[in-house]
């Protein structure tokens, strides 16, 4: 298990805030922005799901404190949506409260289709009263343009993605291609329908086409992207100008946050079996 840990490192800050607060450091030196994320997820005890607030509610005061440029991301299973939606909404009302003091910005990741349509609900109902945040949308799903059009139609931020989560095929569109088609397509509506939005990919094709067409649409474009994938790009776009984000993941419950990364690439696979098998 130990070079696993080894091998996740790359992608997490650490296990604690501090970790979290000076990666963040390191990265707004170099131009680029922050989105700190306190890993966990599918809380079902409600002591838990309060421990995981006040930890969020953590790294606003430390981005307040250390004053970072830096936003905070937030993923609703783990401040309790899996117990009710409810005590999710109150939850993130608490947040929406603290960082709209701080003027911090507050993203709401986006988890497997399951809980789809109740984080879109939750995101609505915060919209209302606080501006300052906004949310994932996935363009493997293929609910999502309906999603993109009722988020754009209430003002809110879209932070775009492929998708991460394994989904069945009468929801979701299958093949790399097919949901790259589906980002450039819900990209290109988001130039027609709002202020400002972030994509959030290592593709090169994607992120290249957003820059060449925000030539001519001039809007606040945010590149994001995960800390420890293509640091020569994100040096790169920041010297053009460009605004870049590395999303800053800390914490115990790194594993399934890196099972995802790994199952992203093979090469990946390729390079664990190399440290395991040293070949
Ligand atoms: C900031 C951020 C936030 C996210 N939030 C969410 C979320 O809320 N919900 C969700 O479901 N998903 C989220 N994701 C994950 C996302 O959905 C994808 O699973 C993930 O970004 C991989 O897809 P990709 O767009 O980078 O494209 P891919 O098709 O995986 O990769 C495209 C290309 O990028 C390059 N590349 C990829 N990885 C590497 C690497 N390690 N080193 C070098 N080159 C590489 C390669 O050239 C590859 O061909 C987020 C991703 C980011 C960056």
């Amino acid at each position: 298990m130990g070079f696993f840990i080894r091998f996740a490192r790359q992608w997490i800050a650490g296990e604690t805030l501090e970790d979290a607060v000076e990666q963040a450091k390191k990265k707004n030196r170099a131009g680029i922005g922050a989105i700190i994320n306190f890993l966990g997820e599918h809380v079902r005890n409600k002591e838990e799901a309060e421990k995981n607030t006040q930890e969020n509610l953590r790294i606003i005061q430390a981005i307040e404190a250390s004053k970072l440029r830096a936003s905070l991301s937030i993923k609703p299973t783990q401040i309790g949506l899996m117990i009710n939606k409810d005590l999710c909404l109150s939850n993130v009302e608490k947040m929406a409260e603290a960082a709209a003091l701080r003027n911090i910005f507050v993203w709401i990741d986006m988890e497997g289709s399951a809980y789809t349509e109740d984080t879109i609900e939750i995101y609505l109902s915060i919209l209302r009263k606080y501006r300052n945040f906004g949310i994932a949308i996935q363009a493997n799903l293929k609910r999502s343009e309906g999603d993109v059009r009722r988020i754009a139609a209430s003002g809110g931020v879209i932070r775009l993605v492929k998708g991460a989560y394994r989904e069945k095929k009468e929801i979701a569109f299958a093949g790399r291609s097919e949901v790259t088609i589906r980002f450039s397509k819900l990209m290109g509506y988001l130039f027609y329908s709002c202020k400002g939005f972030a994509i959030a990919t290592h593709d090169w094709a994607l992120i290249n086409e957003a820059i060449e067409v925000n030539k001519t649409h001039g809007k606040e474009l945010e590149i994001q992207m995960l800390m420890g994938v293509r640091e020569e790009l994100k040096n790169r776009l920041v010297k053009q100008g460009l605004t870049v984000v590395d999303y800053i993941p800390y914490g115990k419950a790194w594993y399934p946050y890196t099972t995802r990364r790994i199952s992203e690439r093979k090469r990946n696979i390729l390079l664990i079996l190399r440290s395991v098998f040293d070949i």
